[in-house]
């Protein structure tokens, strides 16, 4: 492998001079040399580690580069900052770690590269490339990192159990390299991993958070979920996933184990949509099974309301997870809440009514739902698989056909609440509300089109109903 193509780049060049200059030594490391090896693109973050100042490194660089540009020094870190086109490039200077037990913030001295290679969380990620003149693109691989990449294989470069406990966020990291990548946890990192899971609790929501989205966002985040349910992490981060564990059976009625099935729904749903929200949506759709899990002696397992409960608990683990309160954690709440409405619609006939219904109650999440309901289909059965499947087909054709005809995506009541006063001479009232439900309820019926004369009719009769008399 020639590895002076990882620095085709012309910037290495320059900083490859601005090191001379400078008489340091200087290479480029980790998760760039490591995504340049696996062919995954090129990186747009460039870590850079000098043996010396890395924030003088960098203003040489900069001085360098043809269009100076500014560089942002963090002086608590040592580190320092520019952007080069679309590039970012970090410098630091090697580091030496110690760490104490109630903190993942180490203690920090100078080192050399092969203090700073001792310190990385993953021999993959340790690898190194010269930027030196007369050794430029070497590559400095004390740990195998390139067998490891071979091999497919996530291992730490010292004793699992130090790395893990020193900075405990590496479990996660170790978990979603695994996933992204496809790849195998070493077997004594996995058992440290499990060993070590209680620490995760020092480790901050927000840094949590965003393994989890990475998870999330991979081709199979089931890859994931199983490590962290194997390890133990997972009754840490998300307990309301692992109580959706196991099967139950009951005078010979057994229910199926809703993790699992939980996993297959996030893994359908990844290869048919990159939105984040709608896979959270799909991880916690059944959440609420578990405290609204019920056996009765006639029906067998029952869960009912788990849509609302789950919608609810939505609410307290983004809370809890410190994840923004906003529009997105709304979404994910409705589709929860709204995730078995199709399901019931495809079992029977699919009538208009239901249809508009279901387009009134989901507005522009319409489509999000129904790819959460297809991917929500995990029978064994071939032919119930197909018959679902079918089933969604005609739900989705029908609502296209609704949708053209009857407008009923984020309706607006023909006939507002202003004019039903105005015709009966009235002060804001029950009434109102009255009509205008009558209204919306006949559309949505289809006993009324969607229109202004047809509303307006309805509301002299159901006025007149309530007794009202129209003013003159
Ligand atoms: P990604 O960009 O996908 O997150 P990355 O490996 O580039 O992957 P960064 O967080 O940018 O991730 O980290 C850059 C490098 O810093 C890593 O490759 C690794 O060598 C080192 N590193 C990052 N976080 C840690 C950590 N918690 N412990 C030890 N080394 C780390």
């Amino acid at each position: 492998m020639n590895y002076k193509e990882a620095l085709r780049h012309p910037v290495f060049k320059i900083i490859s001079k601005s090191v001379e200059e400078l008489d340091l030594c200087a290479y480029a490391i980790g998760g760039f040399v490591r995504d340049f090896l696996l062919k995954r693109g090129d990186a747009k973050d460039i870590d850079i580690v000098a043996i010396g100042s890395g924030i003088e490194l960098a203003k040489q660089v900069s001085k360098n580069l043809p269009n100076k540009p500014k560089v942002q020094v963090f002086k608590t870190y040592g580190t320092a900052m520019l952007r080069y086109e679309d590039i970012e490039i970090e410098f630091v200077g090697a580091r030496k770690e110690s760490y104490s037990e109630d903190s993942r913030n180490p203690i920090v001295e100078n080192g050399s590269l092969q203090d700073d290679q001792n310190r990385r969380d993953f021999t993959i990620n340790a690898l190194a490339l010269s930027l030196n003149e007369s050794t430029f693109g070497n590559l400095l691989d004390p740990f195998d990192g390139t067998q490891d990449l071979e091999n497919k294989i996530i291992r730490t470069p010292l004793n699992p159990d130090i790395t893990y406990s020193d900075d405990p966020l590496r479990m996660l990291r170790a978990i979603r390299f695994a996933t992204q990548l496809g790849f195998k946890i070493e077997e004594n990192s996995l058992e440290a991993i499990t060993r070590n899971s209680s620490r995760i609790k020092i480790i901050t929501m927000e840094r949590v958070v965003s393994e989890l989205h990475k998870i999330l966002e991979s081709d199979k985040p089931s890859i994931g979920f199983l490590l962290l349910e194997k390890t133990g992490l997972l009754d840490y981060i998300l307990p309301e996933l692992t109580a959706l564990k196991g099967v139950e059976e009951v005078e010979g009625q057994r229910h199926k184990d809703n993790f699992y099935h939980t996993l297959e729904v996030v893994d359908n749903i990844s290869k048919h949509t990159n939105n984040l929200w709608l896979r959270w949506a799909a991880l916690l759709h059944d959440i609420g099974k578990a405290p609204t899990k019920k056996f009765h002696k006639r029906i067998g397992w029952t869960f009912h309301g788990h849509e609302f409960e789950g919608s609810k608990m939505v609410y307290k683990l983004f809370k809890k997870l410190k994840m923004p309160l906003n529009d997105k954690m709304k979404f994910v709440q409705k589709m929860v809440l709204m995730s078995s409405r199709p399901i019931v619609l495809a079992q029977d006939m699919v009538t208009d009514s239901a249809v508009r219904r279901l387009v009134f109650d989901a507005g522009d999440y319409v489509d999000d739902l129904m790819t959460l309901c297809e991917a929500d289909i995990t029978t064994k059965n071939p032919k119930k698989f197909q018959k679902y499947h079918n089933n969604f087909k005609i739900v989705r054709e029908k609502i296209i056909e609704v949708e053209e005809r009857d407008h009923v995506r984020n309706f607006q009541p023909p006939i507002s609440g202003e004019e039903i006063m105005k015709t009966f001479n009235l002060k804001p009232s029950r009434e109102i509300g009255v009509i205008k439900e009558f209204i919306k309820e006949a559309i949505l019926e289809g006993d009324i089109p969607n229109e202004y004369e047809a509303a307006y009719t309805l509301m002299l009769k159901k006025g007149k109903k309530l007794g009202l008399e129209v003013r003159s």
